[in-house]
């Protein structure tokens, strides 16, 4: 006789999938932004192969030192022992040991009473009851800053035992880890200001009896060796959430002037008290926006200017009869050398970023971008140990294919451009056809390196005709000209004319 399955419990429930949204709205999944994850819109520069590439090595082996550097290196940057940290995969598997723990079949409560939901399936999970006051609880969870509300709460006096989630704590700039002292559990997590959420590695701090505690009723070694690793190389170059905080507050303003009115947050997402957010939600899904609504508010992850301005172009669209807005082609690389995701707009007003760690091709690919009117945003990190060469070309493939897929099949574009840039003693001399073949013929005299290289993977990757002659006596004036001019003759033909595919052969 088989025992009787236990009745499954109602577990967390995940947003839908972007493959989801996806075959919903007729969308590319590639299309969609997500505003509902509360993460950050890319991931560190840290997280990269080299970072790894050790722990692959030994990825048959279990870590009998149990991710010790990485617990030094917590204990560290909290100015605590080693003992006093616990890793958990996530801190939401920290936040259910810790309703194992301290509240098995008793009871919950949590700071402020609309909260993060993974308290009360926690507590679920334990055989706890939820309950209201505080101070009646055996557990209570404080989530400082708040989830969803933002909010900071003060810390309340408590009988039970205190857990402090300060899962955006970098965000407020304040954290109440002086509070282990007095026998609370302080909750930490690398899915948020770090950019790991995918790493799945959270840890508590807290007095070295309780973490034995913890310890002893957890799966040894929950994290695997991989994201600890992340996780170390994360902590060495700690981030720096200042542009966020910025960005959060110019946010908050365009939303204000859409009637959308935020409470003060000290996270990176906005709470905005409201009737049925649902519908607001669902109004915005076509445009490929993905925002969480609550019982009582709608919650808009902080994301960066350039994802931030298609939600508040939706958002314009919908509720104040603005523009609808114009689409950026969103496209990613990934290989065992590069990391790099580009955004683009090729008719654009030249707001042109390009931050890959290759200083000089960064500037050249922006010179190109703003001369070739298109607003670009291209960022991600190569391995340094293999030089110059894969990222420059997978800078320029990458924003190449972008390039390819934006211009779709090349309808009502004038197809040729041509110009000729100076800069200094230098002159060169760009001509662009949109062919859909693809083939480059360069002369560049003196040659800083790669810039023949880079314009042949532009000319691959968005399959266009390319002829430059650049020449003079400085290599970096050489290609900065060349790069500006590729950029003004991508520009002349990128304009708009008429509504016919320019080819006898009816296909570009
Ligand atoms: N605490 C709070 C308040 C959160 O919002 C989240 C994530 N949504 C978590 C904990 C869990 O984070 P993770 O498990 O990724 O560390």
């Amino acid at each position: 006789m088989s025992r009787s399955l236990p009745p499954a419990l109602a577990a967390y429930q995940w947003p839908p999938s972007n493959a989801a949204i996806a075959a919903r709205t007729g969308l590319d999944a590639r299309a969609i932004i997500r505003f509902d994850g509360n993460v950050p819109p890319a991931p560190p520069a840290s997280a990269r192969p080299a970072a790894i590439a050790r722990a692959l090595a030994d990825v048959n082996e279990y870590d009998r030192g149990r991710y010790e550097p990485l617990r030094a290196a917590i204990a560290a940057r909290h100015d605590v022992a080693m003992d006093q940290v616990v890793l958990g995969a996530g801190s939401d598997e920290l936040i259910v040991l810790c309703a194992r723990v301290f509240a098995e079949n008793g009871t919950v409560a949590t700071v402020p009473a609309v909260s993060y939901s993974m308290y009360r399936y926690a507590a679920l999970m334990a055989g706890a009851t939820m309950v209201d006051d505080p101070r009646d609880a055996d557990l209570v969870f404080v989530c400082r800053p708040n989830n969803p509300t933002g909010e900071l709460p003060d810390v309340p006096v408590v009988r039970g035992q205190l857990v402090i989630d300060e899962a955006y704590a970098d965000y407020a700039g304040v954290d109440a880890l002086d509070r282990v002292g007095d026998g609370a559990v302080v909750l930490r997590t690398f899915s948020k200001a770090f950019g790991l959420a995918g790493a799945r590695v959270g840890y508590a701090v807290a007095d070295a009896e309780r973490c034995a505690v913890l310890t002893s009723r957890q799966a040894p070694l929950s994290v695997s060796s991989l994201s600890a690793a992340l996780a170390l190389a994360g902590l060495a170059s700690p981030p720096d959430v200042s542009a966020q905080i910025a960005e959060r507050a110019r946010l908050a303003d365009a939303l204000a002037a859409l009637g959308l009115v935020a409470t003060p947050s000290y996270t990176n997402f906005l709470y905005v008290p409201m009737e049925d957010p649902a519908a607001l939600v669902e109004r915005l899904l076509p445009y490929g926006v993905v925002l969480r609504a609550f019982a009582g508010g709608l919650r808009i992850s902080v994301r960066d200017e350039v994802d931030d301005d298609v939600l508040l172009g939706a958002l314009s669209h919908e509720l104040a009869d603005g523009e609808a807005p114009v689409a950026v082609t969103r496209h990613r690389r990934a290989t065992a050398e590069t990391r790099l995701s580009v955004r683009l707009r090729p008719w654009g007003q030249g707001r042109v970023l390009v931050s890959t760690g290759e200083g000089f091709y960064d500037h050249m690919l922006q010179q190109l971008a703003f001369h070739g009117g298109m607003d670009l945003r291209l960022e991600g990190v190569g391995d340094p140990e293999t030089g110059e060469h894969h990222v420059v070309e997978d800078m320029m493939r990458t924003f190449g294919e972008a390039l390819d897929e934006a211009l779709g099949d090349r309808r009502g574009l004038a197809r040729y451009g041509e110009a000729r840039v100076p800069m200094d003693e230098a002159l060169a001399h760009a001509v662009v056809d949109l062919s859909g073949r693809a083939t480059a013929t360069l002369a560049i005299d003196p040659d800083p390196g790669m810039a023949a290289h880079a314009f042949e993977s532009l000319a691959q990757t968005a399959r266009i005709t390319l002829h430059v002659t650049a020449s003079g006596r400085n290599a970096h004036h050489v290609a900065e000209a060349a790069f500006k001019a590729v950029g003004r003759a991508l520009a002349q033909a990128l304009a708009r004319d008429g509504a016919m595919i320019r080819s006898t052969k009816g296909s570009l």
